[in-house]
């Protein structure tokens, strides 16, 4: 069974929430993570902007200045801990919501994300019934 066979129960629906015009970034090697997350936001409206490795979703981020950024924490040659901390460098994106999605499922780690500038976090599998709404819930927090 492959992730696609769940993506439909997160799609349908009418889209809520504001249409952002800048959009998300996406920071997440996993080419089947983004492929499902691209899906889901899409699926509601969102503009999504995908970053395979942290130092591309740095170079975004200040290029796309999104209205939010996900990040993986578990990346290639820079880890989301270390690109929090350097997005949080820029002064154009002190105040971007920065959501982990991790795998990790230790609750230290919780607390690693947030010392590293993230505002919050969400667990791998990610539930694609709610995964929108958790995000929109940090859109909202931000207004
Ligand atoms: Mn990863």
């Amino acid at each position: 069974m492959g992730p696609w066979q769940y993506v439909h129960a997160g799609s349908a629906g009418p889209r809520k929430g504001p249409v952002v015009s800048d959009g998300i970034l996406l920071i997440e090697d996993n080419e089947q993570n983004r492929y499902l997350l691209t899906f889901l936001l899409e699926a509601r409206g969102y503009a999504v902007t995908p970053a395979a490795d942290g130092p591309l979703g740095i170079e975004l981020a200040d290029r796309v200045r999104p209205q939010l950024i996900l990040l993986d924490i578990q990346l290639p040659t820079l880890d989301g801990y270390a690109v929090a901390r350097a997005l949080r460098e820029n002064p154009a994106l002190q105040s971007t919501p920065i959501v982990a999605v991790t795998s990790y499922a230790m609750s230290g780690d919780r607390e690693k994300a947030l010392a590293a500038g993230c505002n919050g976090y969400i667990e791998k599998p990610i539930n694609p019934e709610t995964f929108v709404s958790e995000i929109e819930a940090y859109l909202e927090a931000a207004e």
